[in-house]
Formats: C-alpha cells, structure tokens, sequence
C-alpha cells in the first residue's frame, strides 16, 4: 500500500470509529423502545441547554459525559424540589448539569461549580453567562481534591460527578459540609453495569464506585436511595 493510500484509510477509519463512538451510548438499563417513550413524555430541553448539548456533540472530546436532555430534567427537577441555597458540583465539564440545576437554585443563591479542564473555560462561561444568571455561579478552575477542602461554606445539594477514583474521597471530604436534611448526589455509581461483576476481576475505578455503593450503604449519616437512571444516580439525604 503506498503511502497516500495509506493516509486515506486512516482518515476512514478515524472518521468510522467516531461515528462508532456517537453511536454507542452508555449503556442502556431499559430497552430503546421504553427509553424513547420515557424521552417523548419528559419536558422538553430548554433552548439554552439544547444549543450547550449540540454544541458539546460538535466540538468537545467525549461529549458522553455531558448528562443530556433526560438526566438534565431530573437534575433540574431534583433542584426545584430541594430548592437549594448553597450547591456544590465537582464536575461542571461544559456546563450542562451547572445549568440544570441552576433552575431550582432560589434567589441569591449560589452554585460553586469545579473543573480541572481549563480548555473548556471559554465556551462555560459563554454559556454562563447566556443564561442570565451567571452572577450566581462561582466556576472554579482546578484539581477537586485541593480545591473543596479549602471552602467553608456549607451546603444543601453537592453532585459529585468528577474522577471516579476520587469519588470515595470527594464523599468523605463533602460529607460535614452537607447541611442536616441537604443531599449529595453521586452520578455514574452502576458504571455501565460493571459495578456487579466479581470483584477481585474489576478495573481501579469500577472497584471504588463499588466501595462507595457499600459505604453509603453502611453509613448511618445518610439516608440513600440507587437510583437506575441513565448511568446510575446515588441519591442521599444527610441525617
Ligand atoms: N457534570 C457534567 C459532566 C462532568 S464530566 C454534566 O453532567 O454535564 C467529568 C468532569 O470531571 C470532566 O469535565 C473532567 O475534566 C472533570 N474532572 C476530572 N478530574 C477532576 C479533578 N480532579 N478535579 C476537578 N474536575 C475533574
Ligand atoms: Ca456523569
């Protein structure tokens, strides 16, 4: 094969593979018919996050991450029902679940929202401040773990969705800081299913979603529920 030739198959197959890739979702837990149907019946994107969503898709590496259009609304619905003062995010990635539950923060309240991707800065804050109330969103650029130890408010809803090897930290580093009746919420907890394979054959972030499952489970300072949503959302209220 000469060299041009050559090239070109590479260009094939790079392209084959991301179209493999923005095929492949995480892994269902409910057959494509009923997730269809359950999208069909959830409120609508709002337009910002529908433009912040296409825009993750056409330009940012692994766009999976971002919570989409039905985690969206159960975030924001989650914060309109706590109707929080004080949130924290570890994990803003390119704003969409910062946004989401910025719709049930309540007037001059505050979300704090950290990320170590400082490529993604513009684009955040140029959707921050699309949304109007960019006054109430403290973006903090850096590493998690140096970063929440150092802030001494506390707090009515924390989402932990950053590294999956810090979450057993982020959980112990968050959890006095968590107001009497506030909630942590943990996303990605059943990592695509592989959080019931045997343990000893798991992968090092598999085994620490494994290890906060259980410690959530055992620990009398939080009342949990697992739930199966998209990808797994650990829900926990502080008692
Ligand atoms: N919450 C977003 C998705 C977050 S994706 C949403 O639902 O749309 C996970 C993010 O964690 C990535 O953007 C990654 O840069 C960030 N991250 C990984 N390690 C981190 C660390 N040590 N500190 C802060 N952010 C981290
Ligand atoms: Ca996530």
């Amino acid at each position: 094969m000469n060299a041009k030739v050559f090239e070109k198959v590479k260009v094939y197959a790079f392209l084959l593979f991301q179209l493999f890739l923005s095929k492949t979702k995480i892994m269902e837990f409910i057959s494509e018919k009923l997730d269809e149907y359950v999208i069909k019946h959830t409120a609508n994107e709002p337009q910002l996050l529908y433009q912040l969503n296409r825009e993750t898709h056409l330009k940012v590496l692994q766009p999976r991450m971002l919570s989409g259009h039905f985690q969206g609304r159960v975030l924001s619905m989650f914060s309109k029902m706590i109707k929080p003062k004080n949130i924290l995010e570890i994990g803003t990635y390119t704003g969409y679940s910062t946004l989401c539950f910025l719709e049930g923060l309540v007037e001059g309240g505050k979300i704090t929202t950290i990320d170590i991707n400082y490529e993604l800065e513009d684009m955040v804050r140029r959707y921050f401040d699309l949304s109007g109330r960019s006054e109430a969103i403290d973006y903090k650029i850096g590493d998690a773990m140096e970063i929440v130890p150092t802030l001494q408010e506390e707090f009515d809803l924390v989402f932990i969705d950053a590294d999956k090897d810090n979450y057993l930290n982020y959980y112990h580093q968050v959890i006095d800081k968590v107001k009497l009746g506030g909630y942590i919420i943990a996303d990605n907890v059943l990592w695509s299913g592989k959080v019931t394979g045997e343990y000893d054959q798991l992968d090092a972030d598999t085994k620490t979603l494994v290890d906060l499952n259980q410690l959530v489970h055992d620990d009398k300072r939080v009342e949990h529920v697992l739930l199966p949503i998209r990808d797994g959302l650990m829900v926990m209220r502080r008692v």
